[in-house]
């Protein structure tokens, strides 16, 4: 086994997902006794000084990783990115009113179904007649007369697809992300949204908390009266606690944005996380062997959904690998095959164990 650590393998989980070995180890210590307090981080009160510096130190790292302003919010929620899904339409969406969703994957399709719980959803782009294939040009993007946001999913975990562009929605329309599986996986621009969201336990750390980031405007717009825990405006007015937070997934992902300032920022993260992919693509485009799912111009960086030319050897792939140290790669049961996480915390040595595999693989069984 080549890993890092010895006992740990090369994890290419689409999610949860991989964390960086330095922030485990500080997890381990700190579970047992943070920062001399003699108490662990699952222990403390939400309300006392450890968590306070500890909540503190993740909003101002959160926000020196991504360059947020001070007129965003930030919060972190529970309920995974699927009750963002809800929370949008409930918080930003008139009874009854319209909103754009850009349906790009399974994810995408889910939360535009979500709308409907209080307003019509409008498919300004559907990519299910290719399977969800590609990403849209913006020319391809059709929207209603007049949305009350636009939604899109920049990468879609599942299809492998990623836009490599912020599209634009019409003059004065906020636009909403879900970022779940590519958050500060590369230099953002917030200023271009109006709300992003992303479940931690793709690319930020363990399930369990969710993090927003909105324009503070949006919390005088609730277009209906909501109960607190729906409620944006009440988690921005009670720094992400008006009840108990899940603490432990909040300290976690602090310890992920140190992580990431530490390895350089977005920007030295970002030119990482481009090597690795293409050590990956590269074995993909050197044979006929393996087939991307994604069309090569809207490749995703995060993750990679491939096949053989056939299903039995999809399997035997899977278990060979696993053998060798390399485990979760099979792809998600909506288009079968393998899927390779190649997330943040995935070290380079882990995508070069792929490609060697892959070679080997084909010589093999090709
Ligand atoms: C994983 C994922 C979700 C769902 O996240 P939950 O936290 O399980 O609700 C939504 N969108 C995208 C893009 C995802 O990758």
């Amino acid at each position: 086994m080549t890993a890092t650590a010895t006992d740990r393998v090369f994890n290419f989980s689409a999610g949860p997902g991989v964390l960086p070995e330095e922030v485990l180890k500080q997890v381990q210590e700190d579970v047992w006794n943070i920062a001399g307090s003699g108490v662990g981080i699952m222990e403390h009160s939400h309300r006392a000084d450890t968590y306070d510096r500890v909540l503190h130190e993740a909003f101002q790292d959160c926000r020196k990783v991504g360059g947020i302003p001070d007129d965003y919010e930030i919060l972190f929620m529970s309920g995974g990115a699927s009750m963002q899904n809800a929370l949008i339409p409930a918080n930003l969406l008139p009874d009854g009113a319209t909103a754009d969703y850009l349906v790009t994957g399974y994810w995408a399709d889910k939360s535009a179904k979500e709308c409907k719980f209080y307003g019509k959803p409008h498919l300004a782009f559907d990519g299910k007649a290719t399977n969800y294939d590609h990403i849209p040009q913006q020319s391809e993007i059709k929207y209603s007369e007049k949305p009350a946001y636009v939604h899109y999913t920049s990468n879609n975990t599942i299809m492998g697809t990623q836009f490599h562009y912020v599209p634009t929605a019409p003059a004065g329309v906020p636009l909403v992300c879900d970022m779940c599986s590519d958050i500060y996986s590369e230099p953002l621009d917030i200023r271009k949204f109006s709300l992003i969201y992303a479940g931690a336990q793709k690319n930020l750390g363990p399930a369990g908390t969710t993090l927003v980031i909105l324009k503070k405007e949006l919390l005088e717009k609730a277009p209906r009266p909501l109960p607190m825990t729906l409620s944006y405006k009440a988690f921005a007015e009670n720094e992400s606690r008006p009840n108990t937070p899940p603490v432990f997934a909040i300290y976690v992902v602090g310890l992920v944005f140190k992580w990431i300032l530490k390895q350089g920022g977005l920007a030295a993260v970002a030119q990482r996380n481009k090597s690795k992919a293409k050590i990956i693509y590269d074995v993909i485009d050197s044979t006929g062997f393996y087939k991307g799912h994604a069309r090569e111009d809207s490749r995703s960086l995060m993750n990679i959904s491939f096949h053989t030319t056939s299903p039995e050897l999809d399997k035997a792939f899977i278990a060979e690998a696993l053998k060798e140290g390399m485990d979760n790669l099979k792809g998600h049961r909506s288009i079968g095959g393998m899927r390779a996480s190649t997330y943040n915390a995935m070290p380079v040595e882990g995508c070069e164990a792929l490609a060697q595999f892959m070679k080997e693989f084909e010589r093999r069984h090709g």
